[in-house]
């Protein structure tokens, strides 16, 4: 265990929660006293879109589906088409399906509870943790990728891939000043975006620098060689599926014949390739996914219903 960290941590917490309290972005679910439910949305959302595209998006979900009961009682159609601009589809459906959850399971009421948290759809460690610590105030540690990166930066890893998880999980126990879990790691992510990011460390300004052992050491590592993604025409497969989603949303119906919209989407006439990858990959995982429904016989394709 650091020891010496440890300390240094303890030694920034009072500067920190100033600076947080004074400089925090300003984000339409970000309250002193914030309602559960809107951490819930706002922590779905961000598992995957940018704040800033949240920013934008979450006043008009929160003014459509004001409560867990309105979530709960939206048709796939309808949450597949309020998730519109966010990317990643199918969680909207899990979100929809976690209110149902919670309303069934829980009466309502969003657990304060980690196990029951988790247990949910689509709530993993971090959500869990976060919606404890952010909607509840609990004193638990709050490790997103921003966290982590800067944690292991603390202790001396440029790279956060070379870090000890566990070193960092132990870290992240002790790093925060208790009764402040919530302040404390919304500021870390405030620094993560604006001086300790991933492909660059800001220290001059960081209110971290006195306190971390990378500053002015970060030693920017070549990009890591991305992960190969299942393509058509080269570009992912999953850009594919949210084209066919986000044409369907805009369809005067939302629905549409199979190939004007396999054409629509690839802005170019489909050839027999195309339709039979089509056919055999974006169709199936986007049914699956309960994102579209596929008349074979009429050969339409709409939007979930
Ligand atoms: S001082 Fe530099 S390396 Fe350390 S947390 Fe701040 S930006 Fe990151």
């Amino acid at each position: 265990m650091p020891l010496f960290f440890e300390v240094k941590m303890i030694e920034a917490h009072e500067g920190i929660l100033n600076w947080f309290a004074r400089e925090a972005r300003s984000f339409p679910w970000r309250y002193d006293n914030p309602e559960p439910y809107h951490v819930l949305i706002s922590e779905y959302m961000l598992q995957q879109t940018q704040t800033t595209r949240i920013a934008e998006r979450f006043p008009e979900f929160i003014s459509q589906f004001p409560d867990i009961e309105h979530l709960g009682k939206a048709t796939n159609q309808e949450i597949i088409l309020a998730w519109q601009g966010l990317g990643y589809n199918n969680r909207a459906l899990r979100l929809r399906d976690c209110a149902r959850q919670i309303i069934t399971l829980h009466k309502g009421v969003i657990p304060h509870d980690y196990d029951a948290l988790i247990a949910l759809s689509g709530i993993g460690p971090y959500t869990a943790s976060a919606i404890l610590s952010f909607a509840y105030g609990e004193d638990v540690p709050v490790i997103d990728v921003n966290i982590y990166r800067i944690y292991a930066r603390v202790l001396g890893n440029s790279d956060p891939i070379d870090a000890n998880k566990s070193m960092i999980t132990s870290f992240a126990e002790s790093a925060f000043p208790k009764g402040h879990s919530s302040a404390w790691h919304q500021a870390m992510m405030d620094i993560g975006a604006r001086w300790c990011k991933a492909n660059q460390a800001l220290c001059t300004d960081c209110p971290l620098q006195t306190h971390c052992k990378s500053a002015f050491n970060v030693q920017m590592i070549t990009k890591k060689k991305e992960k190969k993604e299942p393509s058509h025409r080269n570009i992912p497969n999953r850009i594919w599926r949210g084209k066919t989603v986000e044409h369907l949303r805009n369809c005067s119906s939302f629905s549409e014949k199979k190939e004007i919209l396999l054409s629509i989407i690839l802005s170019d006439y489909a050839n027999k390739e195309d339709t039979q990858w089509f056919e055999d990959i974006i169709i199936p995982a986007l049914v699956r996914d309960r994102l579209i429904e596929y008349d074979i016989e009429s050969d339409i394709i709409s939007i979930a219903s």
